[in-house]
């Protein structure tokens, strides 16, 4: 049996490794040295799993969509992240890593947000801790993204606007590296999803993993088997889709479709399909698929969705699509805009526009009546609000 999981020096095949400044290898190879034995020790099992339960609200529910079903000719259920604190899946990575920080003896902490989603989900769990934090933000993403700042803010961290480059999430990134270099010895950085230098893509996924840990438990309650027939999920870095996909990955009974963000579609230069349109390069210290221009220079992602306008993809996700582990789809800001309406409308379940992306892979899929679907709702629709009734026609 194939594994698909990461080898001894950080690669899923081509993809991965850590492609760093000299100055941070010390840093990043202490990290590397530790993180697994942090993570699988019983104390740290204890406090991160109490955590979920009681302050993030976990398990999250499997929930059958009976309506869903019905229209799409199978029995769909959704895993519903969308009912975490803070309304995504983003939370459980950033208990696990700060938890970690504070085992390594880190007193300070960094990160890097585009929507604003991973910066939120950072600021909380520093507040929890009583740790302090600096978010670095394009001033672009700092101006679209209000309401983010606002909540970083009132949660105590430093919002940090980057006036560099195109004042996005990739030179928020460079900022946030930047930082890092500067002060490695105290300083603990939060990435947000499986993207990074190794061993971060496989220390979030590890977060993650509860996920795909729940749904085995879930499924075998109610459907009295532990595997679905497909899993479904959007992938922006990666982190939701590797969370909910980890536990089955060499089960190959098991069919993973993931929809990456085609923007207004895969040829027409706005899009933020990577797996689609990119190239082999290194972004964020990982070997990976990336948006660029023949020489090198990345190009600006477009999504509707704020989220997933990454211009890399996590390395795991880039192989399992070379390997053909995955199917992966670019899903257009129509399909995901009328995916999240069908949603609302059928279940009662405003979703995330990232998450819509996942939905709308459900018509270009053909199940039979019997197939079991898990599909994560990665997180809520509130923050979309304006973008949903502003394109509703
Ligand atoms: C950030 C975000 C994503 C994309 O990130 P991944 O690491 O690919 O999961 C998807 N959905 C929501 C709700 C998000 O906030």
């Amino acid at each position: 049996m194939v594994s698909h999981n990461i080898n001894a020096k950080g690669y899923y095949g081509e993809f991965g490794g850590a492609y760093i400044p000299e100055i941070l290898y010390k840093t990043v190879e202490d990290l590397k040295k530790q993180y697994l034995d942090i993570i699988e020790s019983e104390s740290f099992q204890q406090e991160y799993h109490q955590l979920l339960r009681d302050y993030v609200g976990r398990p999250s529910p499997l929930y059958y969509a009976r309506r869903m079903s019905e229209r799409y000719g199978c029995r769909l259920y959704l895993k519903r992240e969308d009912l975490n604190h803070t309304g995504a899946h983003k939370i459980n990575n950033a208990i696990g890593q700060i938890l970690l920080a504070r085992r390594m003896g880190k007193t300070r902490i960094i990160a890097e947000t585009g929507a604003g989603q991973h910066g939120v989900a950072t600021a909380t769990v520093c507040a929890l801790m009583g740790m302090p934090c600096r978010v670095y933000m394009g001033a672009t993403d700092v101006a679209r993204q209000h309401v983010n700042v606002e909540r970083m803010k009132m949660l105590g961290a430093e919002v940090f606007p980057v006036e560099s480059g195109n004042k996005t999430l990739k030179d928020a990134t460079n900022e946030a590296i930047r930082d890092w270099c500067c002060h490695p010895a105290d300083t603990f950085y939060i990435i947000g999803s499986t993207v990074g230098p190794h061993p971060y893509p496989d220390m979030v996924a590890r977060l993650q993993s509860v996920i795909s840990k729940e749904i085995k438990a879930q499924l075998m309650e109610h459907e009295g088997r532990d595997y679905p027939d497909y899993l479904m999920a959007c992938v922006g870095g990666g982190s939701n889709a590797a969370g909910t996909i980890y536990h089955y990955l060499d089960d190959e009974r098991v069919r993973i479709a993931l929809g990456e963000a085609g923007g207004h579609g895969i040829d027409s230069g706005e899009t933020a399909a990577t797996i689609h349109c990119g190239t082999l390069g290194i972004i964020h210290g990982a070997r990976t698929l990336v948006m660029q221009t023949e020489d090198g220079q990345i190009t600006e992602p477009y999504s509707i969705s704020a989220g997933l306008d990454y211009p890399g993809i996590g390395p795991l996700h880039a192989y399992l699509a070379k390997s053909g582990r995955a199917t992966v789809m670019a899903i257009n800001d129509d399909e995901a805009l009328a995916a999240a309406y069908e949603l609302t409308r059928l279940e009662g379940i405003i979703p995330a526009l990232e998450s819509a992306h996942a939905l709308a892979m459900l018509p270009k899929m053909s199940f039979k009546p019997t197939d079991l679907v898990v599909l994560t709702v990665s997180g809520r629709g509130d923050k979309d609000l304006t973008t949903y009734l502003r394109e509703m026609k």
